[in-house]
């Protein structure tokens, strides 16, 4: 597997859920507002995408729980990692369409997926001190 280019693994803890990405991930970062810590059942979430062609799931399927209309979080149904994320509106202007969003920790190699800011904390836990650097948004 290259590095940089070619094909990606992933899936969830089980195994039951697995999928590609063809290209390293466009963008990551971490994400503390309260649905993430919810879906996650952690303290925040680090998503990455890739173009929305570029993600493929190659084995099992992905369950989508729809709490906030039109937000679809991808989970696998058996073990319940949270796998992906999907608005099929646009939000804040931009079409979200176009591109996949994943959970980076599920890669087989998370480390490809750099993450290059903190958004939304706002609803950041007090007792999670961010110490390394990168941009903060209050929202997105
Ligand atoms: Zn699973
Ligand atoms: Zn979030």
């Amino acid at each position: 597997m290259a590095k940089e280019t070619g094909k990606h693994g992933g899936g969830c803890y089980c195994g039951g859920v697995r999928y590609e990405i063809s290209g390293p991930p466009k963008w990551s970062g971490h994400c503390h507002c309260r649905s993430c810590q919810l879906a996650l059942g952690g303290a925040f979430m680090t998503w990455a995408k890739v173009a929305a062609g570029d993600f493929n799931v190659t084995k099992g399927t992905i369950k989508v729980c729809e709490k906030t209309p039109g937000i679809e979080r991808g989970f696998c149904g058996d073990c319940g990692t949270t796998l992906t994320y999907a608005a099929k509106h646009e939000v804040e202007g931009q079409d979200w369409r176009q591109d996949a969003w994943f959970a980076a920790t599920t890669l087989d190699d998370p480390s490809i997926a750099s993450p290059k800011t903190h958004v939304f904390v706002s609803h950041r836990q007090p007792w999670i001190v961010l110490a390394d650097g990168l941009p903060t948004f209050p929202e997105f």
